[in-house]
């Protein structure tokens, strides 16, 4: 069901900029800090995609502040130097090793619908048809309550050594500074100009002069300094019951467009019903770690309403059942775009933020794997789209009807080790890369719009979505923070951004680095691919390049290829506690990995 859009008449008029912009070599800052994708070392890790981020996370261990605190003020970072990815108008999910005690725990701050949201919220009451997804997505509908900031606060106060308010001041520093524009930060708002040209708000900071900064440029942001500092002072209640999120609130409901849009705008920009009390009654969720065993790892992830834990589990035990290092590469990856296609397929038909735990259980055991890896020919891929499976049948599980797939491509991660052992895996987001295109008059973030990673009609014919919209729920995500224990200690932990294709990509960099003899820098450097259970894998061109001929020839079918697949960040335990920080070699301009210190 498409739709068409409907063309507004907005004047195309660039307006004056009042942005602070001073060149990079006159930055207190000094620039960004060096980056490199790899850091091998001892004493404690931080790898993010960003420098600024990773330094500040690294300063954080350096002074004696452990692997929640450093990830609690490198987060903070990145909501100023990675605004349209993370950041306090947003949600996430915290996954933590705690080494004292040996045990995963995790924060769920998704944000929350509000409490009059309805199933239909993104359906038009005109026609009755779905919004076209940037109708949605540039709207109020689409913010729901932010979780990031309560979960900052919740992870410093239970598992970190220093207050909240302590932790914010170096992001804050840096916002007032400003740091160096890069090309991924330009292209980004570059991407967005037309969503963020109808707010002033946004287009005074993005936009100055009616165009993305020019790299190389320092980009200030004094109002999320002033945010930040407000929080710092008088706590996490200015946001959830006081004036910053009255600001929350009147940006969603009365979405503050401009008198002149500096470009136009093809859609209605729809408020939405987020009332203080929705932020008042906002509470973090503490789930317990979905588990799976792999070839003898434990591999902990992210439960619901987060689907990255139950389908990332899956999929390998699904892989599980063959020995991939036995195997051709060709067949490795055959089946692995064949786990991935079926596991997909039940996430699809059954995960959701209200989904019995016994129904999440089942799809995470070894006898469904079994039910499930039945139906992969080693020889001849599936029919994509591949049905659900029905998790009421015994034996190779007959057929259900099969819905579509989703996408993304924003969101940011975060990985931090210190040296007693700790662990943070952490991934957060606004949804979209630009969230909802609102920054909030005054208070220097954007808002996300994360309400859109619900399905705004039934997508499973007959049966339940168990996705849909409703009053307080969480919408389904694919955010996979992973952290993985061999003989009871870590191992491995790592994450990623990318929507739908987090998932993927996590358990491609798993399979390259445990089946496939990769190193770690090599496991997340190799192209990669992902079937999340469409009639053609979406690709990066090496990977097309490299497999796709043998691929095809099993029966694989490749739709348009992908520049990039994810931004992963990850860091792995070895032998005598040396640490390998692990970022990406070039994937969203490169990230930053960074140890304590690189001798013993
Ligand atoms: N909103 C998406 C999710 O929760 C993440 C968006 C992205 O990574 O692009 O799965």
């Amino acid at each position: 069901m498409m739709r068409y859009p409907i063309a507004l008449a907005m004047a195309a008029t660039l307006t004056a900029t009042t942005v602070a912009l001073v060149p990079a070599a006159a930055s207190a800052h000094g620039g960004a800090p060096p980056k490199a994708p790899t850091a091998t070392g001892y004493g404690g890790a931080v790898s993010t995609v960003d420098p600024t981020a990773t330094a500040v996370g690294l300063d954080v261990l350096r002074r004696g502040g452990n692997a929640v605190d450093a990830a609690v003020a490198a987060a903070a970072t990145l909501g100023v130097t990675e605004p349209f990815s993370a950041g306090i108008g947003g949600g996430g999910f915290f996954v933590y090793y705690d080494a004292k005690h040996r045990k995963v725990h995790t924060i769920d701050g998704r944000e929350s619908g509000p409490a009059t949201m309805t199933e239909n919220i993104f359906v038009d009451p005109a026609d009755g048809l779905p919004y076209d997804f940037q109708e949605a997505r540039v709207s109020g509908l689409a913010v729901g309550t932010p979780g990031t900031l309560a979960t900052w606060e919740a992870a410093a106060g239970k598992w970190g050594t220093r207050s909240l308010g302590s932790l914010l001041q170096p992001a804050a520093k840096v916002a007032d500074r400003g740091f160096a524009v890069d090309a991924t930060f330009q292209q980004q708002i570059a991407a967005n100009a037309a969503a963020f040209g109808q707010f002033d708000a946004t287009s005074e900071l993005y936009l100055p002069g009616g165009a993305p900064p020019a790299v190389g440029s320092t980009q200030r942001n004094p109002d999320l300094a002033d945010t930040y500092r407000l929080i710092a002072k008088r706590g996490t209640g200015v946001f959830y019951r006081g004036p910053v999120g009255a600001d929350i609130v009147r940006t969603v409901q009365h979405p503050p467009v401009a008198a002149n849009p500096t470009s136009p705008w093809a859609y209605p920009i729809r408020p939405g019903d987020l009332r203080l009390s929705d932020l008042a009654n906002y509470r973090l969720r503490f789930p317990a770690p979905t588990r799976s065993d792999y070839r003898g790892l434990d591999v902990y992830g992210m439960s619901t309403p987060s689907s990255g834990g139950v389908a990332v589990g899956e999929a390998l035990n699904i892989l599980e059942r063959t020995d991939l290092s036995k195997v051709a590469t060709t067949q490795a990856l055959h089946q692995y775009l064949e786990a991935t296609a079926l596991s997909f397929a039940d996430r699809n038909r059954y995960v959701g933020a209200y989904t019995p735990q016994a129904t999440l259980d089942k799809l995470i055991s070894d006898r469904w794997a079994g039910q499930r890896a039945c139906q992969i020919d080693p020889a001849r891929a599936l029919i994509k789209p591949v049905p659900p499976g029905d998790i009421t049948a015994s034996g190779c599980t007959p057929a259900l009807v099969g819905g579509p797939v989703e996408d993304g491509q924003s969101t940011t991660n975060l990985t931090v080790a210190d040296r007693w052992g700790n662990v943070v895996e952490y991934t957060l987001t606004i949804e979209q890369t630009g969230g909802n295109a609102m920054v909030v008059p005054g208070r220097g973030f954007l808002l996300n719009n994360e309400m859109t990673d619900f399905n705004f009609t039934g997508t499973q014919g007959s049966a339940p979505d168990p996705n849909l919209p409703g009053p307080n729920k969480r919408p389904r995500s694919s955010m996979s923070p992973t952290i993985v224990l061999k003989d009871g200690k870590p191992f491995l932990a790592l994450g990623s951004p990318g929507g739908a294709t987090i998932i993927t990509t996590v358990l491609q960099v798993l399979v390259n680095r445990v089946d496939l003899g990769m190193s770690l820098p090599a496991a997340m450097a190799a192209p990669r691919a992902s079937q999340r259970n469409s009639p053609g894998i979406q690709a990066e061109p090496a990977f097309h390049t490299q497999y796709g001929p043998a691929l095809t020839g099993l029966g694989h079918t490749f739709g348009a290829d992908v520049a990039e697949l994810g931004a992963a960040t990850a860091i792995e335990f070895s032998a005598g506690g040396k640490l390998i920080a692990s970022a990406e070699p070039a994937r969203r301009g490169g990230g930053a990995a960074a140890v304590v210190r690189t001798r013993r």
